[in-house]
């Protein structure tokens, strides 16, 4: 379904496109299909409602928020249950991710009201100065399948609180879950052209219709390095605003003065979240010497009492990749570490067994012996595949761990406060969790620094992408 200035739409200009569960392989339903034209459209629709939009003053664009926060609130199960068929993690995780999304409405709704300007004290005595925070126009937003819901929410809430109107394109893997967000900012009373939804097969000519119409004032993007590049590269032509919200390549630091056990059940449950597909699971798992032995054997305890299937059974923990080119890229990067000297402690497999072969399953794996020449080391994983690496000191770790054009988020496990705070000031990463393997939510700033991306999503600075600054200088 596409929703443009306040109708929906069953078919797009090229139709529609059916949707599977990646766990069965089964369709489980069908989306429209636009072309570029349906994005023009929707931009046109946007751009219509800015004015009006922007002129309401923040308490009411408040509480659309606050509406839009109740209703999927209340819808939560369904939305979750959906949200396993289409995607396939396990319910639980769902669940949680569906309170993450929720909570970016209920922030932004708060944070809406909280758009200060400054003044400024003036070099002379006549002058006074003010800045003023406005909003950017129109943004475009594209987003990808694995939180289907919450890089939604994450990116809607903010532009709608700052009043920007937008167009979504959800990741052609995920759309029905687009479609129940854009249902509940309908019943939340959004009005026409506010928020608009394109889906489509092909991202390319929609995201063509973006990058080129002129009434197109920010694009924000949540997905891997390299379209980030693409798309900052086209948006460079006419400096089009760009947020990017791009691929990781945790490292997960491991010293000797801490319980091995706890740290690798920690490692276990970050690495393995959303079956790996998280752009903050850590990549290079590394561990000090003296600590190995009890680290890898808790661990591997833990990743071979995972169990996968499919999501919405009871017990199951690990869901399907996404697709067959993520099964074999994860494959690849197996095989290549194993190639070059690495050893496959447990896993290290496509899943098949009961009727596992429906869908696009990959055994937990745990790799020692892993080093720098190999794959996995340097290219983002995006799957079930925890590389362990042992190191011997402090200044090494670091330097290992800067090792990277990646620079989103990183673990360290200390008990020690000064070499805590050494190494998180020496980390080159845009989050950094101290003993804490989920240092996210609404009101934290999410981003990454180096090829990462580009701006915070979420907290105080969430807001700050989607206003533009106005010095207001005043002769008296
Ligand atoms: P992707 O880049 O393939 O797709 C993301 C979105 O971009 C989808 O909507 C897709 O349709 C669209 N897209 C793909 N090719 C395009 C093109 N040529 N032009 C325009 N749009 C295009 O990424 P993905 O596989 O869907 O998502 C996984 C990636 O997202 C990982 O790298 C992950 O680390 C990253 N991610 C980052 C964050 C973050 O906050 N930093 C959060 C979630 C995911």
């Amino acid at each position: 379904m596409l929703y443009i200035d306040g109708t929906w739409r069953k078919i797009g200009g090229n139709g529609t496109f059916p949707v599977h569960d990646p766990a069965t392989g089964e369709a489980i339903g069908q989306a429209a299909d636009a072309g570029r034209r349906e994005a023009g459209e929707a931009v046109t629709a946007a751009l219509r409602a800015f004015e009006g939009w922007s002129a309401r003053t923040a308490y009411e664009r408040s509480t659309y928020l606050y509406r839009a926060y109740r209703i999927m609130t209340e819808r939560s199960e369904d939305l979750a249950r959906l949200m396993t068929r289409e995607q396939g993690k396990p319910i639980r995780a769902a669940r949680n991710e569906v309170r993450y999304a929720t909570d970016f409405l209920l922030w932004f709704a708060e944070e809406a009201k909280r758009n200060y300007g400054e003044t400024i004290p003036a070099p002379r005595a006549d002058q006074r100065f003010l800045v003023l925070r406005q909003p950017v126009g129109v943004v475009a937003a594209i987003t990808p399948w694995n939180y289907p819901v919450s890089m939604i929410t994450r990116k809607v809430a903010p532009a709608l609180a700052a009043g920007c109107t937008v167009v979504v394109k959800p990741a052609e893997q995920t759309p029905l879950c687009a479609v129940e967000v854009f249902r509940v900012l309908e019943e939340a009373g959004v009005p026409p052209g506010v928020a608009n939804l394109v889906t489509a097969r092909d991202p390319e000519p929609v995201a063509a219709e973006f990058l080129e119409n002129p009434a197109v004032a920010k694009l924000t993007f949540t997905g891997s390095t390299e379209v980030g590049k693409l798309l900052a590269r086209a948006a460079a032509d006419r400096i089009q605003r760009v947020s990017l919200e791009l691929g990781g390549h945790a490292p997960f630091i491991v010293f000797d003065d801490v319980d091995p056990a706890h740290a690798a059940k920690g490692a276990a449950l970050v690495k393995f979240l959303n079956t790996g597909q998280a752009c903050i699971c850590p990549n290079r798992i590394f561990v000090q010497r003296t600590v190995a032995e009890p680290f890898l054997e808790t661990l591997v305890q833990r990743v071979s009492r995972l169990r996968a299937g499919c999501g919405l059974e009871e017990g199951v923990s690990i869901g399907p990749l996404v697709d067959r080119a993520a099964l074999e890229k994860v494959d690849r990067q197996v095989r290549d570490a194993v190639a070059r000297g690495a050893r496959v402690v447990c896993g290290g497999r496509r899943l098949t067994d009961d009727g596992l072969d429906r869908g696009w399953f990959y055994a937990p794996t745990v790799l020692t012996g892993v080093t720098p020449d190999m794959l996995i080391y340097r290219e983002e994983t995006f799957g079930p595949i925890a590389p362990v690496l042992v190191f011997d000191d402090e200044e090494q770790v670091v330097e290992m761990a800067n090792d990277t054009t990646y620079g989103l988020a990183a673990y360290v496990y200390t008990r020690d406060l000064s070499r805590a705070l050494r190494t998180v000031e020496r980390l080159r990463f845009g989050i950094v969790g101290v003993n804490d393997i989920n240092p996210t939510a609404a009101a934290a700033p999410f981003g990454g620094w180096k090829e990462s991306g580009l701006g915070r999503e979420g907290g105080r600075e969430g807001l700050l992408e989607y206003l533009e600054t106005k010095l207001v200088g005043f002769s008296i």
